[in-house]
């Protein structure tokens, strides 16, 4: 595009040809007021306040929907411009109700800044407000559309943006109003609260529903946000120490935008809860004690040494967080290899499907860390499997509307009915665990059109000849019964990814069920078959649950691989590694998360230092953890809010949250984002790192880090993946180093192997136990939800997370909508009530996790996952009965 040349106030300006108006003068410094502008939204035209004069044709125009021409001459400041502008605020301000005193908005609302700057007093005309009633039933907005000025930001955001389409301006003219369909409350709507309309709604219009009036924020912090593996930016409004809101950061370059989710935007109240640790306790004789930090470093040191000292460095165990830093898991992971002599290190990260994610890591050398969410809109077709992005990683689904939006095509390939498969333009709904067989299919009807990137096959991969003859053995017909789909379906899909470079979006639905290392080494099959890996827009999405999955795996928190995820069974990282830290590193691969539960059972496991995780709800089989636990001479859990674990735990040490510390996050993209405090954290509680600072003091460390830079320091001297990790409020990006030739510039290299194809996989049945559970996240909690349910909004939504049945089943089982029932597994029980929705394949049922104490892991068997026959956390087999 061509840059242009105009005037604007006597000066000349330099755009590219189709810049508006606006645009040009605010890139050149020249301010003209809007209340309807915003730079992420389309422009709308609709306050006029933007309103400048062509000098030489004497037009009046909105200059944010006036594309800038050559040799224009524009005026922003005339008095006949300004003369307009003060009007059309009047007229506003005789439309809006004056409670501006007691406004949430606030200092912050636009119309009145405008009015001030405009010169314009609160009332020139005669008053002619229109009251609409206050809508607060819902726990997250308060509508006052009294105050709507009609600039149509909420509806655009929604749209656009969030791509939901919940409201739209309802009636015309001056009774014209944004609304749900059929003026229906927001919670009757297909509202997601994700809040992006409240954030940018310029008057007090919307607003975020509070206990109590918080008015404007004395600072605002930007942080990242502390939920899931997206990391939004977020800005912490703080009063008083206290963090009262969170909003977007509204920045560009960040992942989100302007834009959030529930989440993000309503349910960090959680960390204002009277649940919070505040200081350091020991369990004595029954009793549980208020103790010094230096007394619980102490005891803490101490007894880990003892138990070190008498039963053996694979006595004590590690279980680390994927919610923490990457400093705090560096730090971590150092204090169990160098200080403690064990491997025995882990994070929750774990019951996520890391096993299953390694593969890609393994076949990639490492060469799939970075992929931006913002190229899935420039791909050429995306390819959704086992995730359901709208609920886990909402902020992630915006990037996959947005591209279907734009007519990109969907292929969604899930048993069950979601948000995506609605605009999918081609819903595969297979049952449970039949993914490997039908991705399987859908390669073997693209090689029969010939439909293979050979040149990039036969330039980056090997094992295609094996790889094409054992697909051209499988038996189409068979796959068809597996999986439940017709091959009119996946010949639709086929055509959608002829020649296609593919966006493979891959969840949980993969990662933790029975045949994820099937499925996944499929997946990889396919995309470099079709050559879609390494290319911009295409490639592979791991969705990441937890805010910092990839961060606490790339500092090593895990059993098997040292930091910068380097093989622990690799005698170079060792020595490397040994060398870097002066000390020598045991060669036994440690314990996992579900190891370590199994060895405390045996009694091998005698002490366990928990950081930042909740095993007693969040793993499978609550009632065998907490034996295992109590069987434990030592267990030391670090928080920040009283669980279901620390109840049971020798000492608890309070931490800090994301918002009370400062650190670095790394997200599903391989963005690595350093943030600073917001608030200090309550009581005594102190930022994890420093506390882990003082145990290895007293464990034997002979100096003290002392702060978070030397930390970090460490961090990007001797892990080069982190080499660009910065100060806090920067953004770096993980550096790729792998070794295949598909992720060099010059395309030299290894090359990465085809994976064997699994034709046929063991049918699981069992009479007594006809139907599939599968389990999966609501948008309104996070993981097992122990954050969440402490969220007072989410409480206060009441839902009740019906378990999804299949009209069919419930005819069948004499159930209706709203009765309870009994699910009983070979494990356990539950009882919830159901919902009867239409799209939910019939021999299946779907439960909502972390509802009811996150009940649902009572029906689901404690295992390692990726391992071969292990049955994966995501499905098992049930019966219903009604209560
Ligand atoms: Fe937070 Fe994830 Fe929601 Fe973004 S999408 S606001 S990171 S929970």
């Amino acid at each position: 595009m061509k840059n242009i040349i105009l005037t604007i106030n006597g000066k000349n300006v330099s755009c590219l040809a189709g810049t508006s108006i606006l645009e040009a003068a605010v890139s050149h410094g020249i301010k003209i007021p809007t209340l309807c502008y915003h730079h992420d939204l389309e422009p709308f035209g609709g306050c006029r306040l933007c309103l400048v004069e062509d000098e030489k044709s004497g037009r009046v125009m909105a200059s944010c929907v006036t594309p800038a021409v050559p040799n224009m001459s524009i005026r922003t400041d005339s008095p006949r411009v300004e003369r307009h502008r003060r009007n059309i605020i009047r007229l506003m301000m005789a439309e809006h109700p004056e409670s501006c005193l007691m406004c949430s908005k606030g200092n912050r609302c636009q119309l009145r800044e405008t009015a001030a700057q405009l010169g314009v007093g609160l009332q020139e005309l005669y008053p002619m407000p229109h009251y609409k009633p206050l809508e607060q039933a819902n726990p997250f907005i308060i509508r006052d559309l009294s105050k709507c000025i009609l600039c149509g930001k909420c509806i655009r955001a929604d749209h656009e943006l969030a791509v939901v389409g919940a409201i739209e301006f309802n009636l015309r003219g001056f009774r014209s109003r944004p609304t749900a369909v059929h003026d229906y409350p927001l919670e009757h709507s297909n509202c997601t609260f994700c809040g992006t309309c409240v954030s940018i709604c310029p008057t007090g219009a919307l607003a975020v529903k509070n206990t109590k009036y918080v008015g404007t924020p004395q600072r605002e912090f930007l942080s990242i946000c502390g939920f899931c593996g997206v990391g939004c930016t977020v800005s912490i409004g703080v009063t008083d120490e206290r963090m009262v809101e969170v909003n977007p950061g509204h920045l560009e370059r960040t992942v989100n935008g302007s834009t959030l989710c529930v989440r993000g935007h309503f349910a960090n109240d959680f960390l204002n809860t009277g649940n919070r640790l505040t200081i350091p306790s020991l369990r004595k004789n029954g009793q549980v004690i208020s103790v010094s930090w230096d007394e619980a470093i102490e005891f803490t040191a101490n007894r880990l040494t003892e138990i070190k000292t008498k039963e053996g460095p694979q006595s004590v165990a590690l279980l680390g967080s994927s919610k923490c830093t990457n400093e705090e898991n560096y730090l971590f992971q150092k204090i169990a290899r160098v200080l403690l002599k064990t491997n025995n290190v882990d994070n929750g990260g774990y019951l996520s499907g890391r096993s299953v994610m390694t593969l890609v890591n393994e076949k990639t050398g490492g060469g799939c860390r970075i992929n931006q969410l913002e190229s899935l809109e420039k791909a050429h077709v995306i390819f959704v499997l086992g995730a359901d992005p709208t609920q886990s990683v909402p902020v992630m689904s915006y990037f996959i509307k947005r591209a279907v939006r734009n007519g990109i095509p969907l292929i969604v390939a899930d048993p069950r009915k979601t948000e995506l498969t609605n605009v999918a333009t081609v819903w595969l709904r297979l049952l449970p665990s039949s993914d490997p067989q039908l991705i399987n299919a859908l390669a073997a009807l693209l090689l029969k059109k010939n439909a293979y990137n050979s040149s990039f096959i036969d330039r980056f991969t090997e094992g295609f000849s094996e790889y094409r003859d054992s697909l051209f053995f499988l038996d189409l017909e068979e796959i068809c019964r597996v999986t439940g789909i017709n091959v009119g379906s996946m010949d639709h899909a086929v055509n959608l990814l002829k020649g296609k470079e593919i966006a493979f979006v891959v969840g949980h639905g993969i990662f933790q069920q029975r045949y994820g290392m099937e499925s996944m080494g499929a997946v990889l099959n396919l995309s470099l078959m079709t050559g879609s890996l390494g290319r911009g827009g295409a490639g592979l999405y791991l969705v990441t649950r937890e805010n910092n999955e990839v961060g606490a795996w790339d500092m090593g928190t895990v059993p098997d691989m040292l930091p910068g995820r380097q093989p622990l069974n690799s005698a170079s990282a060792q020595r490397q590694w040994e060398h870097l830290w002066q000390t020598r590193i045991s060669p036994d691969r440690g314990l996992n998360i579900v190891r370590m539960i199994e060895e405390a059972e045996k009694g091998n496991l005698k002490a366990l230092y928990i950081m930042g995780e909740n095993p007693l709800r969040s793993l499978p089989q609550p009632e065998r953890v907490k034996r295992a636990l109590e069987r434990l001479e030592f267990l030391v859990v670090q928080d920040i809010l009283d669980t279901e674990t620390t109840r049971i735990a020798h000492v608890v040490l309070p931490g800090a949250a994301f918002s009370e510390k400062s650190g670095s996050f790394t997200n599903m993209e391989g963005r690595i984002q350093t943030f600073r405090s917001a608030v200090p954290p309550p009581g005594d509680a102190r930022p994890d790192w420093e506390i882990l600072d003082m145990l290895s003091n007293k464990l034997g460390y002979p100096r003290r880090y002392g702060s978070l830079e030397k930390l970090r320091s460490e961090i990007c001297q001797f892990i080069p993946l982190y080499g660009d990790l910065k100060g806090d409020g920067d953004v770096a990006w993980i550096k790729e180093t792998s070794q295949k030739g598909l992720f060099h510039p010059d395309g030299k290299g290894d090359l990465i192997p085809f994976s064997p194809v699994v034709s046929k996989a063991e049918e699981v049945s069992d009479k007594e136990y006809p139907f599939t559970a599968i389990s999966g996240s609501l948008r309104y909690h996070l993981g097992s939800g122990t954050r969440t349910s402490h969220s007072d909004r989410i409480r206060d939504f009441t839902l009740r997370g019906e378990i999804e049945i299949s009209p069919e089943d419930a005819e069948k089982l004499s159930v209706h909508d709203g009765d309870l029932v009994r699910v009983l597994s070979r494990l356990g029980s539950i009882e919830r009530e159901i919902t009867l929705v239409k799209g939910v394949k019939p021999g299946t049922i779907f439960i909502p996790v972390a509802f009811n104490g996150n009940d649902v892991m009572r029906l689901i068997g404690l295992v390692s996952l990726g391992e071969p026959g292990s049955p994966g956390l995501k499905h098992c087999l049930v019966n219903l009965e009604r209560v």
